[in-house]
């Protein structure tokens, strides 16, 4: 049985992940789903439970870090073992830098993305090692490419790419596999739940999403870069494009992260 942990399981691409792993592993997948919401997991969990799977919710704010060891501690307790540590929660912000007065929901959002899943990549170590197993953290193409108006994101996405690129070296010796997943734009809510520049929700995309990938599609390449160990999942021939355009021709890629943006949150 593989004991697979996933943060942010409580809606959008985590969520899928979970009844995915479900469908396709039933009764060989302990599933232990985490997020701040309790309802919805346990609304996951029982989609998850109705293809055979195991499951456990645990209610978990990530950006704490004694509630990532809890969230550790529960899963070995109930199941003895840590197979895979998918590192998913996150949160979305869109603002100028000269829009924002108070950078205190710069720092919480670091504490969401970043230090979320070093928590709990860090408290689950051990027992990775014992299993040689796998971790999957959740970046974005804005942990590849800077976009206006993500300055927080941005650093928060990019922070995570270094940080699990180092570790992937680290554990090479260990087998444990590292999987970074970049997703371009999918079809979620996060936008809406995203900080704006008081700090507050935003309420709305700021992003064009009329090509956004199917959440169902996303959470399909996360799980195959996963079983596959890769070293990473770049999404999106755009994302795949980006990235190489980047080294040659940087001010092009510039243009293109400008357009991506919708009109009213461009810097003038
Ligand atoms: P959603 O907003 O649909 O889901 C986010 C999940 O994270 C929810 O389950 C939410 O649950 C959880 N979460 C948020 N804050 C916390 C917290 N403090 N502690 C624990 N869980 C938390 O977003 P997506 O599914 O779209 O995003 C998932 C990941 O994918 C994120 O890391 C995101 O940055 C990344 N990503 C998404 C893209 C997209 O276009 N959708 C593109 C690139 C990357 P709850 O509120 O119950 O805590």
């Amino acid at each position: 049985m593989k004991v697979i942990i996933i943060t942010g399981s409580s809606d959008g691409i985590g969520a899928e992940v979970a009844r995915q792993l479900a469908a396709k592993y039933g009764a060989q997948a302990a599933l232990v789903l985490a997020a701040r919401n309790e309802e919805r997991l346990r609304a996951v969990a029982a989609a998850c439970a109705a293809s055979g799977a195991q499951t456990m919710v645990v209610s978990t704010d990530v950006s704490d870090q004694a509630q990532c060891r809890r969230l550790i501690d529960m899963t070995v307790e109930k199941f003895d073992r840590i197979d895979v540590l998918i590192n998913n929660a996150g949160r979305s912000a869109h603002a100028l830098l000269d829009e924002v007065t108070d950078l205190g929901w710069y720092e919480e959002l670091m504490r969401i993305n970043f230090w979320g899943s070093v928590w709990c990549t860090h408290a689950a170590l051990s027992h990775l090692k014992k299993s040689k197993g796998s971790i999957v953290a959740v970046s974005s193409l804005a942990g590849l490419i800077g976009v206006p108006g993500r300055t927080a994101y941005s650093a928060t996405k990019f922070a995570m790419s270094g940080f699990f690129e180092a570790l992937r070296i680290e554990l090479k010796p260990a087998g444990v596999s590292v999987t970074t997943a970049y997703p371009g734009v999918v079809a979620t809510q996060i936008r809406h739940h995203g900080f704006n520049a008081a700090g507050g929700e935003l309420g709305r995309s700021s992003l064009k999403e009329d090509n956004a990938m199917p959440v169902e599609e996303c959470a399909a390449l996360i799980i195959g870069g996963m079983e596959a160990r890769k070293r990473e999942v770049v999404m999106s021939l755009k994302g795949k494009l980006g990235r190489f355009m980047k080294l040659i021709a940087p001010g092009r890629v510039e243009d293109v992260a400008l357009a991506a943006v919708e009109a009213d949150h461009r810097p003038s």
